[in-house]
């Protein structure tokens, strides 16, 4: 099988009928990058900077990040790499930054809630992801977006430290593009506010789908009697879709769900033509996308979708047209 997907590196994601699907790693690690020439992956739609804090026994100063980021864009190259910012907290545990007890983490004082209260660590590392740019140009991810205010006030961040570099007269990126990632029910609300002031968009699904189904994604007792691509999750997520369609913003799935073909499959038939993945999904993935002919089941999971339709459970229309192409 490795061999199989190995061969499929230089051929471009492209469904039997023509839809150009982009294929992207998530990665946190540098060790990870050499892999995008194995997989073939078009660059990285999820950079998780908070591995580096985990790992870390202390605090990362500001040339620490700046050399990370660096060596990351060096690894990249020309691909694209979106560097999420600090998503501190619920799962994500940094043992030496002294946490208060809290009944529920998750929901709690955490990543973007924390960074905006506490702007030390922000401002820091907005500041090297700025320096370590170089002048070229720079994609950073805002993490765990409630309200279109929050991300307001992270992009007044970034434009405070790009006015401070210039002012001491060092280089700043050639553009800096800043997304929010939809991850918080919340903001599923206020996509009209958010979407404008966004240059691109990315649904986290492991977070959207925890607090829309009120299942703790670290409990498979719960988590795994709610299927993500059920009618009420899809439905939710095709709302992003057609919103970020309609204010002509680029949007991309970088939760698990696009590394699992049935699942990417339904991502696709809502229209989502960016997904981004661990790096060992790309080949299974690619796999699916050029086996398959998306017009007819975009139409039949639509129709699966509309209000008052029959009900029948969308994995199951899916696996249907999968049998058949046995
Ligand atoms: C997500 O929530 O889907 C996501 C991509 O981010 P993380 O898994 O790091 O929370
Ligand atoms: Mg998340």
């Amino acid at each position: 099988r490795r061999a199989q997907y190995a061969a499929l590196k230089h051929r471009p994601a492209i469904t039997r009928d023509g839809v150009e699907i982009t294929l992207l790693h998530n990665s946190g690690l540098v060790a990870d990058l050499p892999m995008l020439d194995e997989t073939g992956a078009e660059g990285v739609g999820l950079f998780r900077t908070e591995l580096q804090f985990m790992i870390a026994s202390k605090l990362p100063r500001l040339g620490e990040q700046v050399s990370l980021y660096r060596e990351a864009m060096r690894l990249v190259g020309d691909r694209p790499i979106v560097f999420r910012l600090l998503d501190i907290g619920g799962d994500k545990v940094i043992p030496y930054l002294r946490a208060q007890h809290e009944e529920n983490p998750a929901m709690g004082f955490r990543s973007l809630r924390l960074a905006l209260e506490r702007p030390g660590l922000l401002r820091t590392q907005i500041r090297a992801l700025l320096m370590a740019a170089e002048g070229r140009p720079l994609r950073i991810l805002v993490p765990m977006v409630t309200e279109a205010a929050e991300f307001r006030q992270t992009r007044r961040e970034v434009k405070k430290e790009i006015e401070r570099l210039r002012r001491a007269g060092e280089k700043v990126p050639e553009s800096v593009a800043l997304g929010a990632m939809v991850e918080v029910p919340s903001l599923l609300f206020e996509l009209d506010r958010v979407l404008p002031e966004a240059d691109f968009v990315s649904i986290g699904s492991n977070d959207l789908i925890m607090f829309l189904t009120a299942a703790d994604r670290a409990n498979p007792r719960v988590s795994k009697s709610y299927d993500p691509i059920g009618l009420p999750r899809l439905r939710a997520l095709k709302l992003v879709v057609d919103a970020a369609r309609k204010h002509n913003v680029p949007i991309t799935m970088c939760g698990e769900l696009a590394g699992r073909p049935m699942e990417a499959l339904a991502l696709m038939a809502i229209g989502m033509t960016r997904l981004s993945m661990s790096p060992p999904s790309i080949g299974p993935i690619k796999e699916m996308v050029l086996g398959v002919d998306l017009a007819p089941i975009q139409h039949a999971v639509g129709e699966a979708l509309a209000e008052g339709a029959e009900e029948v459970p969308i994995r199951s229309l899916l696996q249907d047209w999968a049998d058949r192409q046995k």
